[in-house]
Formats: C-alpha cells, sequence, structure tokens
C-alpha cells in the first residue's frame, strides 16, 4: 500500500493566487467592457534583451555542429558562466567568492525550497512576515514545522518575525534562537530592504548563536542606493554564516527562460550529529548531482550574455523602465493620500490599506472601482493585513491608467 507523506496535508491550499485570480475572472465576466490592469503577480512583462537573443541563436547554431553539440554539462554549471557571475556580481564588489562557490541552477524559487533538505527536521526556522510563501511550505513538507494554528492564521513551530510600518518593516531579533534565518532583500513583497550596518546586526547574530542565514537577494539588481548591500556577502563575516540565493528571472527577464544560482561558501559548514563540522558546499554539491542534471547550455549562455557590455547597458534599461514605473506608482498614490513603502530599491509597491479597509476589502474594493488588481498582503503573511500589492512589471501606459483610475477615488 502507498502512503502519502502526511506533511502535505498541513498545507494550506494555493488561496492567496488562486482566489486572487478567481475574483479578477468574475469581475471581467461581468464587466466585460472594462480593462482590468493586473498589478498583481510578480512577472517580468518585457522583452528579452537583444544581447541575451544574440547569445542564444549563437548558441542553437553551436548546438547544430558535430564540434559544437554539447550533452549533459558540468553539474554545477558551465565555467564561463560561473567565472562571469564571480568576477562581475562578487569581486567587482570587493567580495571575495570564486567561481567554484556558485551552483548555476534553474529556479532560485527551487534552490529556496531545496535548501532545507540539507538541514536536520529538528531545526527551528524563522521567517519574515509578510514572507514568500516558498520558504514556509517547502519546510511544512519536510515536517520541520507544527501544524497549521487556524486560530493564529499561521504554523505552530515556525518562528515569524513581523515587518510592518510600526517596526520600518525591519524586524527584531529572534529571542528564541533558529536553526535557519529565511532573509530576502530586496524584499518580496514589501519592497523594502535593509542597510549595510542593518544586515550587519543579522550577521553578527547569526555568528554569535550558531544559525545560518538562507539570504534571498533575487531582486538585488533592483537596488539604487549606495548603502544597500546587494549582497551578504559584503558584510564581513557572512561567509562564515550565509547561503546566498540569486536569480536571472528578475533581473534579465528570465522568468521563462529559467536561470539562477546558489552561493555556497567553501568554507561554510553545519554540525553532524557527533557535533562535525560538515561543509555545506559539499551537501549541496552531492544533492545537486543527485537530483539536478544541469540549465541547458544555451541557457548559460544567456545568462553569460547579461554580463556583456552591450547585455548591462540593456538590462539596465528594462530595470529602468520597470523602476519608472514604480515611481509613478509611489508618488502617484501618495498623492493620492495613500501610504505607500518600498518601490526605491524593489520592484514592488507595499500600500498601507486606507481607512478601516482590510487587506482583502480593500482588493476587492480596489477591483471593483478601479479595475486595478493587485495582492491583498494579508496572504503573504498575518503582518501583512491592512497592506496590499502592487508591482511594477507593467507596461508605464498601464501604470499611468492605474493611477489615474485610483486618483480618482475619495477615501
Ligand atoms: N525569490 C523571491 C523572493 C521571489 O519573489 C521569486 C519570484 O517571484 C523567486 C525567488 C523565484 O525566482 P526564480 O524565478 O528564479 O525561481
Amino acid at each position: 500500500m502507498s502512503k502519502i507523506n502526511e506533511n502535505f496535508n498541513k498545507l494550506q491550499s494555493g488561496y492567496l493566487f488562486a482566489t486572487t485570480a478567481k475574483k479578477v475572472g468574475a469581475f471581467s465576466a461581468a464587466n466585460p467592457d472594462k480593462k482590468v490592469i493586473k498589478m498583481s503577480i510578480g512577472d517580468a512583462t518585457q522583452p528579452l534583451a537583444p544581447a541575451v537573443i544574440a547569445a542564444i541563436k549563437k548558441a542553437a547554431d553551436e548546438m547544430g555542429t558535430l564540434e559544437g553539440f554539447r550533452g549533459y554539462g558540468p553539474d554545477f554549471g558551465y565555467d564561463f558562466l560561473r567565472e562571469v557571475i564571480a568576477e562581475n556580481d562578487f569581486k567587482a564588489r570587493g567580495v571575495d567568492i570564486s567561481a567554484d562557490e556558485i551552483f548555476i541552477s534553474d529556479s532560485a524559487k527551487c534552490d529556496t525550497g531545496n535548501i532545507q533538505e540539507l538541514f536536520s527536521t529538528d531545526l527551528t526556522i524563522a521567517v519574515l512576515d509578510p514572507v514568500y510563501p516558498t520558504y514556509v511550505d517547502t519546510n511544512v513538507m519536510a515536517g520541520r514545522t507544527g501544524d497549521y494554528n487556524p486560530a493564529r492564521g499561521n504554523f505552530d513551530g515556525i518562528i515569524y518575525m513581523p515587518a510592518s510600518a510600526e517596526n520600518g518593516f525591519k524586524p527584531a531579533l529572534p529571542k528564541e534562537v533558529p536553526g535557519l534565518i529565511y532573509l530576502c532583500y530586496p524584499n518580496n513583497p514589501t519592497g523594502t530592504t535593509l542597510s549595510k550596518s542593518e544586515l550587519s546586526t543579522w550577521v553578527d547574530y547569526a555568528k554569535k548563536n550558531g544559525s545560518l542565514i538562507l539570504f534571498d537577494a533575487a531582486y538585488e539588481a533592483y537596488i539604487s542606493h549606495a548603502d544597500i548591500p546587494h549582497s551578504i556577502y559584503e558584510i564581513e563575516g557572512a561567509k562564515d554564516v550565509a547561503i546566498e540565493f540569486r536569480s536571472f528571472s528578475k533581473t534579465a527577464g528570465f522568468t521563462g527562460t529559467r536561470c539562477a544560482f546558489t552561493v555556497i561558501p567553501k568554507g561554510l559548514t553545519a554540525k553532524d550529529a557527533s557535533g562535525n563540522d560538515v561543509s555545506l558546499h559539499g551537501l549541496w554539491g552531492r544533492r545537486m548531482s543527485t537530483k539536478f542534471n544541469g540549465v541547458p547550455y544555451i541557457i548559460q549562455r544567456a545568462a553569460e550574455a547579461c554580463y556583456s557590455p552591450e547585455g548591462k547597458v540593456q538590462l539596465k534599461q528594462t530595470i529602468d523602465y520597470y523602476m519608472n514605473n514604480a515611481k509613478i506608482l509611489r508618488e502617484g498614490l501618495t498623492a493620492a493620500g495613500i501610504s505607500c513603502y518600498g518601490g526605491v530599491d524593489a520592484p514592488y509597491i507595499w500600500i498601507k490599506t486606507p481607512g478601516d479597509f482590510g487587506s482583502w476589502d480593500f482588493f476587492d474594493y480596489l477591483l471593483a472601482n478601479t479595475a486595478v488588481a493587485g495582492t491583498p498582503g494579508v496572504g503573504f503573511g498575518n503582518a501583512g493585513e491592512g497592506y496590499l500589492r502592487l508591482t511594477a512589471f507593467n507596461t508605464t501606459e498601464n501604470t499611468l491608467e492605474a493611477v489615474a483610475r485610483i486618483q480618482k477615488l475619495k477615501f
């Protein structure tokens, strides 16, 4: 008889995006004349950069020749890609990360979800609240949490670290020491960031308490301020306590193209049951070579092209385009009397719902009155109640129109 992993029964259904999609669908069906502006899902909308397309075509042509054909690639990615990443994303920022500490993968969602396999199920995890749901759900699946607590609206056995306007979206260090701390900066969903000195307090905490930080930097390319770290390894001592995740999804519009990477310093360790230090680089390598067969050669060449001089300029133009949308949203909504956070070093705008509106009420109200669809903040965690997320991943025309529609409302 086959049996399921009971931990899957603890999961809450994909309530958030399923419910918003259902509501948007019902609204569109009832109002066929109204154009819905979807600012809910964080997906790239602008075309791939010409340098990336050229690299894809060139690599495809190579694959069509006897000499250029490639089969299975190296387990952890081609050296040509690992080297340009080490050079441009780390060494150029004064960070000592070498190519062999970089593992090329197809997804930061997969990597942030799979990394927990390296760790004991006895460990307690700490997450920001609101949070990117993958971190929580993958730990639930692994049995590292208790049950869902309906009264509290989250899982037993997880340390939730609330981030709201009251604490400036800067959660306090946990009192109960977690084994693993998930941090995401620039943050999805709040669009807020930590300065170098603020991130240092987390690194110091992890060092002092023996915790490990899982740092998701999927949105680092959106940082515009000099004092905001792009990598946790810009912080002294972080190589001893942190793993970092990056993705080409939002940096280069690779959401449908698929390439990402994870950085695990060679000296980073965790304890085994006998108290010995075990290399996490070694464990992740073992896992990768067992469960993953690499990103296509053509796509790794496409990712490499992001670091060419033309590629860099073209990527920056697209990021500037999205960040101009973010500015339009922030300024337009602020002028309409709505408090907004984020949207300066991240492509997300975190709106404080006006008056007594709860997250879902405001979502419904906006949809009904402006045909603009956001994402209710409470869907990302309890501390997201009273907030709504809008994304800058849209056209400027739609962004301007959404702002104009919202500005006509009275709160
Ligand atoms: N990490 C965060 C915080 C994200 O918001 C996302 C995508 O929305 C990802 C990771 C996923 O990245 P990828 O497309 O590489 O799986």
